[in-house]
């Protein structure tokens, strides 16, 4: 076991927290917590709000309150949004805070005794309309570097560019709107400079810092090192701890990196073991990380280091896991700049867990990336609820309901495949995420998951358990297997739906308990199960509305876009059984009818259907049948169709029938027939439709006639079935639960479905 601390930068407390730092530094060390605290590591976790600082009283003023009053309110939003997220932290701390203030003030005193703080005149924006000195937010401008507008006077956003007062271009006062001039003032400087040999020297072996964190350092360090000023002219902060420095506090960005080593000592306090944090400040062992937005890049790996050494005896940063940004419609998500999603707001709507997996598995690591609400309802429902979710709830379930217990193991020769399966993918995804890969580590996860929903498709337990009950408890018992480590790995990710999980399985204890040490222990056999529920629920929008206003934005993918592999074109079809409940003549068309079938949803689906010609009306009224649920509405002559009923057409191979498919067992009206796949409900054209092969042969002796070959699942099936066809692979067409798509009269063997 080894210690690690974690810190975590530190959001202002001038608004709520938004999707953009969740993603940018706020949710990466929480994986990477609970990764260690799995692997048995003793983690310490701080951060918390920065609540000096210009953002602070600019947002004050607008209110006519007191900066105190603006930090104080949004420290306890945002550490509640953060807990509800699922972010534990050991302490989320804040600046305003009597700990930091000492701390601050012991480290400046330090310094200054070191010979490493000096006073200098300085120049220094000054508002005649306004009559004071403008720290750096309360003027904007343009950027000489990159020519962006409205920038701070202190540094660029787009380009990163970093400026001294009278560097801006057009500089405005943001109170009045006047152009200031600029002054001269007193201030204490930081001696970067005389840190610089000594922070080559500490970045020379940081090879495994991520490339942008390494190379904007490098090239800080290159183009020499300028003195900083860290004291200002304001009355929020932490005081200038020297007689006739009224009126002045230090500057922000040295009092809040400071706010890692308050915060552990106040964690210390309040845990009543005051010397605790040098158990991780002070033993050289312990690995350093801090999580941040690349924007913050230069304080953690230059001005943080460097005050370390000038204190000394303290852990440098070992490694600088510097995310990059989220972007929404093509924007940085800045809550200062509009445009934000704040937590609160968006947990109201959704599971934490499931903002968790996309922006895990969206991850701005290595480069921006874009969100879209869109993209988020594909991701969640086709990666999260049907690979992943739907795998934990056909196992727990099925097990539940035939066995009520963990049934017993197969023998380890029948599980071997199983266990190697999951050895390997603990062995990436406990590589990635040694190295912060966040993303990829969820990735492999998500990979077990498919694996695994392939293991129970192809060991067919609901088939198994009629014919050989021990078999299938043996093939169960693996499978539970796949859903405790499953449940292990997800943990760091979606910690609350794992836990669910856990408590499924019923086999006591925490996640965190069990550890990566126990993730392939055996489930003792006859450990009571508890009734599962599906951990995640599909995303539905409230209203077609919110999709529209997407649609605007271009950030739409294209329907079922994500769905790749064997089957693919299958899987885009959303198969549902029905009941015809009406009967109708189309007005205006010989040919067709007009049907409702209720398929499960709250009112029948309109259907045209050119079925006359080959069955009676009296025939129609009352018939089970499959429809194509997804398919784009249309109106064909004039009437509008919500779908399509599937029919075996022996036509073009010299036949003359026509033949509705039908579930060969009775099945409630809705019922998914997708031969146990996942598949998509998003809406598809009719010629996506057209790429699905599908045919209805006789079977004999479990050979599926018409292609000749042997299917594993055609034992106890109806003379005639209906399967589905990619290149070499048939698969029947089924509902997973032993009824299968099937006609009730002859028909050529290989006829078509349409
Ligand atoms: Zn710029
Ligand atoms: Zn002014």
């Amino acid at each position: 076991m080894s210690k690690v601390c974690i810190n975590i930068a530190w959001p202002y407390a001038n608004g709520k927290i938004h999707l953009g730092h969740v993603a940018g530094s706020l949710l990466p060390p929480d994986i990477f917590s609970r990764y260690n605290r799995l692997a048995g590591n003793e983690v310490l976790m701080v951060g918390g709000s920065d609540q000096h600082g210009t953002p602070i009283t600019v947002t004050a003023e607008k209110e006519h309150t007191t900066p105190e009053a603006v930090a104080e309110r949004y420290h306890e939003i945002n550490k509640k949004a953060i807990e509800d997220l699922g972010i534990e932290y050991s302490l989320f701390n804040k600046t305003y805070c009597k700990t930091h203030y000492e701390v601050v003030q012991k480290l400046f005193l330090d310094l200054l005794g070191s010979g490493y703080l000096y006073t200098k005149q300085t120049d220094q924006y000054y508002c005649a309309d306004c009559g004071r000195f403008l720290p750096d937010r309360y003027v904007e401008g343009v950027c000489p570097t990159c020519g962006a507008v409205d920038v701070r006077s202190d540094q660029c956003d787009s380009c990163g560019t970093t400026f001294e007062p009278g560097d801006l271009k057009e500089p405005h006062c943001i109170q009045c709107g006047n152009v200031p001039e600029v002054r001269q003032t007193e201030h204490f400087f930081l001696k970067l400079s005389a840190f610089r040999e000594r922070l080559l020297d500490y970045i020379s072996d940081k090879d495994y810092w991520r490339s942008n964190v390494k190379t904007f350092t490098q090239n800080w360090l290159n183009e020499g090192l300028s003195d900083r000023a860290i004291t200002r002219d304001m009355s929020w902060g932490v005081p200038v701890p020297v007689d006739g420095w009224d009126g002045k506090v230090i500057y922000v960005w040295f009092d809040a990196v400071i706010g890692y080593l308050s915060a552990s000592i106040e964690y210390s306090n309040i845990i009543g073991r005051p010397d605790y944090w040098k158990q991780f400040w002070q033993d050289q062992e312990v690995k350093h990380y801090y999580f941040i937005g690349k924007d913050n890049i230069p304080f953690h790996s230059i001005i943080w280091p460097a005050i370390l050494m000038g204190e000394g005896g303290l852990n440098l940063p070992y490694d600088i896991p510097a995310n990059e940004y989220l972007m929404f419609g093509g924007g940085k998500l800045s809550k200062s700049r509009g445009g934000s999603i704040d937590v609160p707001s968006v947990l109201k709507k959704y599971d934490a867990d499931l903002v968790r997996y996309y922006l895990s598995i969206n991850m701005p690591d290595t480069h921006d990336s874009d969100f879209s609400w869109e993209d988020f309802k594909v991701k969640v429902n086709n990666e999260l609820v049907s690979d992943l979710g739907n795998y934990y709830h056909r196992c727990l379930s099925f097990t539940h309901k035939n066995f009520g217990s963990v049934p017993d193991a197969a023998p380890s020769e029948e599980s071997a495949e199983v266990m190697e399966k999951i050895g390997s993918a603990f062995k990436e995804y406990s590589e990635l995420l040694s190295k912060c890969d966040f993303k990829k580590a969820l990735k492999s996860v998500m990979d077990l998951a498919h694996f695994a929903n392939k293991y129970f498709d192809s060991s067919k337990p609901w088939a198994l358990v009629k014919s050989d009950k021990d078999a299938c408890g043996r093939v169960m018992n693996t499978n539970l297997r796949i859903v405790k480590a499953l449940a292990v790995m997800s943990w760091p990710f979606m910690p609350r739906s794992s836990e669910k999980i856990w408590e499924y399985l019923g086999i006591g204890g925490t996640i965190e308990e069990c550890g990566y040490e126990g993730l392939a222990a055996p489930l003792p056999a006859g450990t009571q199960m508890k009734e599962p529920v599906p951990v995640y629920k599909k995303v539905e929008f409230e209203d077609e509305k919110e999709k529209d206003k997407a649609k605007e934005k271009g950030q739409t993918p294209a329907a079922g876009a994500e769905i790749t592999g064997p089957f693919a074109d299958f899987r885009k079809l959303d198969l549902r059984s029905g009941t015809v409940v009406s009967v109708q003549d189309h007005p205006d068309a010989d040919k067709l009818y007009l049907l409702n079938v209720d398929i499960g949803e709250e009112s029948p689906r309109q259907i045209v259907a050119g079925l006359k010609a080959y069955y009676p009306r009296e025939k129609m009224l009352g018939r089970k049948v499959l429809v194509v649920s997804n398919l784009k509405p249309a109106k064909l002559r004039g009437v509008m169709s919500s779908g399509m009923l599937l029919a075996a057409d022996d036509e073009d191979m010299g036949g003359s029938a026509v033949l509705l498919l039908t579930p060969s067992k009775e099945v409630p009206n809705g019922t998914k027939f997708s031969s146990g796949m996942d598949s998509s409900s998003s809406r598809i054209e009719y010629k996506d439709f057209q790429k699905t092969v599908l045919k209805v042969s006789t079977v004999k002796d479990g050979v599926f006639v018409a292609g000749s070959r042997k299917l594993e699942s055609a034992e106890g099936c109806p003379l005639r079935a209906a399967a589905v066809f990619d290149g070499d692979d048939t698969v029947l067409l089924t509902d997973g639960n032993g009824s299968v798509a099937t006609v009730d009269s002859e028909i050529k063997d290989g006829a078509g479905v349409r």
